[in-house]
């Protein structure tokens, strides 16, 4: 029988099922997905610093949907309306493609070697923790790493980052924000710089600019790239749909609108793949709703920081900074619009921000 079918489970895959529940709960669906449960790759962290089993975290799914679990979808075939793994086949009548993104791998093996997204890596490296491990290295600075920073501080490790940029967070603010936050951090973090790592022992480290740093367990934290199935062309309109009949996709797999760029871009994010799901699933059920755009926006609100980034702080022809009550903001302008925000600070509002962003770019 042919049905809504859609592969993989993460956040854009589960809220494109409850969007199209809300509008037809009795429509059946299918998730298909190689994950072993359903969960969101952003708390896999928290495994860290709590003894709850990852499944505890796990969305609610809709009554309505069926998930079959431990499946990876290796192709599609469009014209019989299949998809298909290593030894089994799906027909669809709708389907949706979730496959987000998955972690860039360092060309290292080893025990002591540790992913963010892996529940059983952050299982294994919580049990060292827990034996008494104090020096974990972290590989990349990105925002993954600020919330890894946080937790390790919690757990009273002071950690090291080596990162290759000259500054943290390089792929979203600029240098002088860059500057300013490693200033922040040099305080309780170890920082390597413009550093890689060229060699890898059991014991140590050896960066490409010849230190050499003992550690007990490194983190991989070097961003994220889009997953893909062989053959198939991502690329979506405004409703979701793929060049493909009845085929749509979302999430961090493919490219959504930025409004304030004016062009089309991955954003890995949890709340831009929700947004893909919901528009995604109302227009498999025909309701043609077309998807104006969105921007990027995180917030890391730790016990010891907090900080809010809005926009595009990259490209930017003049830029203010404000500091009150010990708190700092750096408001980015383009063509005489503002383009980019980033707070540090606890009372910084991203509602009041998002709604001056949307004012401008709506
Ligand atoms: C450690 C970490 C922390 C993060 N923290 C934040 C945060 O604080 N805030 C934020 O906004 N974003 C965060 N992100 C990013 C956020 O998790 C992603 O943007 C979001 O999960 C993307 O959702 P998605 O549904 O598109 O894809 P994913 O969450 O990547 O899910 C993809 C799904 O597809 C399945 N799949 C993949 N290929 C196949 C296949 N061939 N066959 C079957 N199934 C397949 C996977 O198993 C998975 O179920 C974080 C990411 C990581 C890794």
């Amino acid at each position: 029988m042919k049905e809504f079918v859609i592969v993989g489970s993460g956040p854009a895959s589960i809220n494109c099922a409850w969007s199209i529940y809300r509008s037809e709960p009795r429509r059946p669906i299918r998730i298909v997905t190689r994950d072993p449960f359903v969960f969101s790759k952003m708390v896999v962290p928290s495994v860290l610093k709590t003894l709850k089993n990852i499944s505890q975290f796990s969305p609610s799914l809709p009554p309505s949907a069926l998930v079959e679990y431990g499946q990876e979808i290796a192709g599609i075939d469009v014209d019989r309306m299949i998809i298909f793994s290593r030894c089994r086949e799906w027909n669809y009548e709708k389907l949706f493609i979730g496959i987000g993104s998955r972690q860039k791998l360092i060309p290292f093996s080893g025990r002591r070697i540790f992913y963010p997204s892996r529940v059983g890596d952050m299982i294994e490296l919580r049990n060292l923790i827990q034996e008494g491990i104090k020096r974990v290295v972290i590989y990349g600075f990105g925002m993954v790493t600020l919330e890894l920073v946080d937790i390790l501080v919690g757990l009273n490790i002071v950690p090291v980052i080596i990162f290759s940029s000259p500054y943290p967070l390089s792929r979203i603010v600029n240098r002088d924000i860059g500057d300013y936050l490693a200033s922040n951090f040099s305080g309780f973090i170890e920082l390597y710089a413009s550093s890689e790592i060229s060699e890898l022992s059991d014991r140590h480290i050896v960066t490409t600019a010849g230190v050499r740093i003992p550690y007990e367990a490194l983190i991989v934290a070097k961003g994220s790239q889009e997953n893909e199935i062989q053959g198939f062309e991502l690329g979506v309109n405004e409703f979701f749909e793929t060049a493909y009949p009845g085929i749509f996709a979302g999430g961090d797999a493919v490219k959504v609108f930025d409004i304030v760029d004016g062009v089309e871009k991955y954003m890995h994010l949890h709340s831009v793949a929700w947004e893909c799901g919901y528009y995604a699933g109302l227009n498999m059920l025909g309701a043609r709703l077309p998807f104006r755009g969105t921007l990027f926006r995180a917030i890391t609100k730790t016990k010891r920081f907090s900080i809010t980034i809005v926009g595009n702080l990259k490209e930017f022809d003049d830029m203010e900074v404000k500091c009150k009550d010990g708190e700092k903001m750096f408001y980015c302008m383009k063509k005489g619009k503002l383009s980019g925000f980033f707070g540090y600070g606890f009372n910084v509002g991203i509602k009041n921000i998002l709604r001056e962003f949307l004012r401008v770019y709506c």
